[in-house]
């Protein structure tokens, strides 16, 4: 089967450009361009052919089947071939029902997609393991770009360091000095990348790295690149397959620069349009107080974007203030009903601590999405027994500072049992077990 994928104008220029171009706006507009696929000959299979292939590929499917972005190559990027291919086993990341935290939070019933669950403890690794594997193709082609470099809060660029480690590629990143976690800044300076800690906000490296980009300098790897998106949206077509080719009636997440929204929304969008499911989840996105462009723009209509100075917040990973994807997530959103919500940084920690004592142990952007889902179930939004699956974006480990400040009550949480602390003791059985009585 022939399949082929072309770049073209999300705001509906006419016009095709190749799918591996390093272009990353519309030339005609200056819109954000996306990966079309030709449906006729993705039609050419049933939908039951579809899912009976992709349920044939599972972890134990021979490698690169075996990751679950490139399990779905079809879907993805079909022009790449094994030889491309630069995977670290991205994907599967478990869906589990979290019925304690459900009641917790106030809602039930209540899934967690688990995307932390990867190789650079984030989501962004399924969308890295695309674009790196079409810089190396470039690459072998002798057209490749000399360096990849993005803008971060943090997870990015740990992910895209370690794919290009992985595949020999030259790489830079350019993080805002002193506002990402120790975690954060340890991964890319491990892999081995240039690491640029810029005396700015990650809105600033973004309008930095968009010129390097713009001369030629660099490739860019920022999710403004549809590739990026190619991989990500991944996770819609996971949790459809989870759920026995289903959908949830919700799927909340926490939105920063609004890339996996829309990249999620543009999963489900491809599974409807073959047959694999009869209906999109409303999508429910959720911002915190200190940067909820997005949330603004909801509650006027989404009439445009404002961007805005984003302030501090724990969620450090959605500390953005003009969200690049902003057109791309309204799409998304307007095609399915969905709303924005915007909590403090005291419900996120609320939400944090909820979660974390039925067992989940939540990063803080994970947080603030499941506060806003406490919130919409209180308002009545999402209604009792709708069915919500909530995507945890990255792995707790990675966010130990605001663990350790939650716990130490430095960060506003008001309610949820007193607050750990380790109790220290001498090594004498008697004091231990007095300790635990
Ligand atoms: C990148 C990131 C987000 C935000 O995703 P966007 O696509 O920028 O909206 C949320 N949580 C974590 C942990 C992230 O790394
Ligand atoms: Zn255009």
């Amino acid at each position: 089967m022939s399949l082929r994928a072309s770049l073209r104008c999300g705001e509906g220029c006419p016009g095709e450009l190749p799918v591996l171009e390093p272009i990353y706006a519309c030339p005609r507009c200056g819109g954000l361009l996306e990966v079309a696929h030709d449906l006729e000959a993705l039609r050419r299979r049933g939908a039951a052919e579809w899912r009976a292939l992709f349920d044939s590929r599972g972890p134990s499917a021979p490698f690169p089947l075996s990751s679950g972005v490139w399990g779905k190559r079809e879907w993805v990027l079909p022009e790449l071939t094994d030889e491309d291919v630069v995977s670290l086993g991205e994907g599967h990341g478990p869906l589990v029902p979290v019925p304690r935290a459900g009641a917790a939070l106030g809602h039930e019933p209540l899934w967690l997609k688990q995307c932390g669950h990867a190789h650079t403890g984030s989501f962004k690794d399924l969308g890295m393991t695309v674009l790196v594997s079409a810089v190396a193709r470039l690459r072998r082609e002798g057209r490749g770009p000399r360096a990849v470099a993005c803008a971060s809060t943090g997870d990015t660029s740990a992910s895209l360091a370690a794919y290009c480690a992985a595949a020999g590629i030259p790489c830079a990143v350019l993080l805002p000095r002193g506002k990402i976690t120790a975690a954060q800044l340890v991964q890319p300076l491990a892999s081995g990348a240039r690491v640029l800690a810029i005396d700015t906000d990650f809105d600033g490296c973004m309008r930095l790295v968009e010129a390097l980009a713009a001369d030629g300098t660099i490739y860019l790897a920022n999710s403004k690149n549809a590739l990026r998106l190619e991989g990500q949206k991944t996770v819609a077509l996971e949790i459809a397959q989870e759920l026995g080719w289903s959908v949830p009636d919700w799927l909340f997440l926490p939105g920063g620069n609004l890339g996996n929204a829309a990249a999620i929304g543009a999963g489900f969008e491809l599974l409807l349009a073959l047959g694999l499911v009869d209906r999109r989840p409303r999508l429910g996105v959720v911002q915190v107080e200190a940067a909820s462009p997005l949330y603004e723009s909801f509650r006027r209509g989404f009439d445009r974007c404002e961007p805005v100075a984003a302030g501090a917040t724990a969620a450090t990973a959605i500390r953005i203030g003009a969200p690049v994807s902003f057109r791309r997530a309204v799409r998304a959103l307007w095609a399915s009903d969905g709303i924005v919500e915007r909590v403090s940084e005291r419900e996120l920690a609320e939400a944090s601590i909820a979660a974390d004592r039925a067992g989940l142990f939540v990063c803080p952007q994970t947080a603030a999405a499941l506060a806003g889902l406490r919130r919409a179930a209180a308002a009545g939004v999402v209604r009792p027994g709708e069915r919500v699956v909530v995507v945890s974006t990255a792995h707790a480990l990675k966010f130990t500072e605001f663990k350790a400040a939650v716990e130490a009550g430095r960060l506003p949480a008001a309610e949820g049992p007193p607050l750990g602390q380790p109790v220290e003791l001498p090594a004498r059985l008697e004091d231990v077990r007095r300790a635990l009585c």
